[in-house]
């Protein structure tokens, strides 16, 4: 019997096809290359990062793995072209865009030799980036921490849609806390799975103690999607989600949203601490984490209960 190579480890020359998110404020280059060294594929989270800071960190995580890692770049970040060059300058190898149109710049990356994976939330844009020449497509459901798409579909229904949809390589993404929902997942169609709330909790994750500490004692329920007229986004339930809830009930529109969003909020809640006055971004599945836990031991629980789940789902037939 011949087994072919998983796609997305061919595609980044990895060992496992388990991708650490780039989430904004939790994922500098301690994490990344934990988990690059470990056999997964870090990401630096540059969307919260100024120009100089995202120069740095690709330089201390080249110095901490010869493994590949990667850059998530959010679309919509202002200095964009600053951070495109350094990603080029520093020959960066595989960058994850998301929040906007991958037309833009996926050829630029292309032809500096990187390799470029879109995030998506729907088949319509899953479609829209297979045609603008991505290498392969995250999408992510409902389920999934922070910035998320508008149309509420999950990662049970949104992997086999797109799977039948596109013919690229597929990163699923969005409630994947465990080995065991990274094989659902991959029996749904996916080459592979993003894993962003479980390594917000990890000791290498850049994120505050007090929010790391907050997401592992949450639980099932203590999560919504809110501000859908701004950029939707899944909230952990503290004073500041509360807040905003009153602001709906007294029929704030998207411009009084807006204000009391106001600046930094991510920054204040995720990566300060506050967890009174922050935005406390993360997944359904955080409820279901129990310990903050080293990078390299979440990869080895992942790849153990992924092979378990398999050999137990093997001796099954209906
Ligand atoms: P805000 O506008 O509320 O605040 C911007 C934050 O980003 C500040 O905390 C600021 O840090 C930091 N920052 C880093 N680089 C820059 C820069 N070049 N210019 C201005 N600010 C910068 O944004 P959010 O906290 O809501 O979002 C942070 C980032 O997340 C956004 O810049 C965007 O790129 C990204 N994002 C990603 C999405 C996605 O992936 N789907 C969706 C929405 C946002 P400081 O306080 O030190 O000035």
């Amino acid at each position: 019997m011949t087994t072919s190579r998983n796609k997305i480890c061919s595609l980044f020359d990895i060992q496992y096809p388990l991708i650490q998110g780039g989430m904004i404020w939790c994922a500098g280059w301690e994490l990344a290359a934990a988990v690059s060294n470990s056999g997964g594929l870090g990401l630096l989270g540059a969307g919260s990062m100024y120009p100089d800071v995202l120069d740095e960190q690709i330089q201390k995580c080249k110095a901490a793995t010869v493994k590949p890692f990667g850059v998530n770049l959010p679309l919509l970040y202002p200095n964009i072209e600053a951070h495109i060059q350094t990603i080029i300058k520093y020959k960066v190898p595989i960058v994850f865009t998301s929040a906007g149109n991958p037309k833009i710049w996926t050829e630029t990356l292309q032809k500096a030799g990187i390799k470029v994976v879109h995030v998506v939330s729907s088949v319509k844009f899953a479609l829209k980036a297979q045609a603008a020449g991505v290498d392969a497509i995250v999408a992510e459901g409902f389920e999934a921490g922070g910035h998320n798409g508008r149309d509420e579909t999950t990662t049970l229904c949104l992997i086999p849609m797109v799977r039948k949809a596109i013919s690229i390589p597929l990163i699923a993404a969005g409630g994947i806390g465990d080995g065991r929902a990274m094989l659902a997942v991959m029996n749904l169609g996916a080459d592979g799975a993003q894993v962003g709330s479980r390594f917000v909790a990890s000791i290498e994750s850049s994120a505050h103690a007090n929010f790391k500490q907050a997401v592992i004692e949450s639980q099932e329920g203590d999560t919504l999607l809110t501000l859908k007229e701004l950029t939707p986004v899944r909230l952990l339930k503290n004073p500041f989600f509360e807040l905003v809830q009153a602001a709906y009930q007294n029929g704030a529109n998207a411009q009084a949203l807006a204000t009391l969003l106001g600046r930094g909020r991510a920054k204040k809640g995720m990566f300060e601490g506050d967890l009174e006055a922050g935005e406390l971004e993360i997944g359904q599945i955080a409820g279901n984490f129990e310990a903050i836990l080293p990078a390299a031991q979440i990869v080895k629980e992942f790849i153990t209960d992924f092979n378990t789940a398999i050999s137990t789902q093997s001796k099954f037939t209906l």
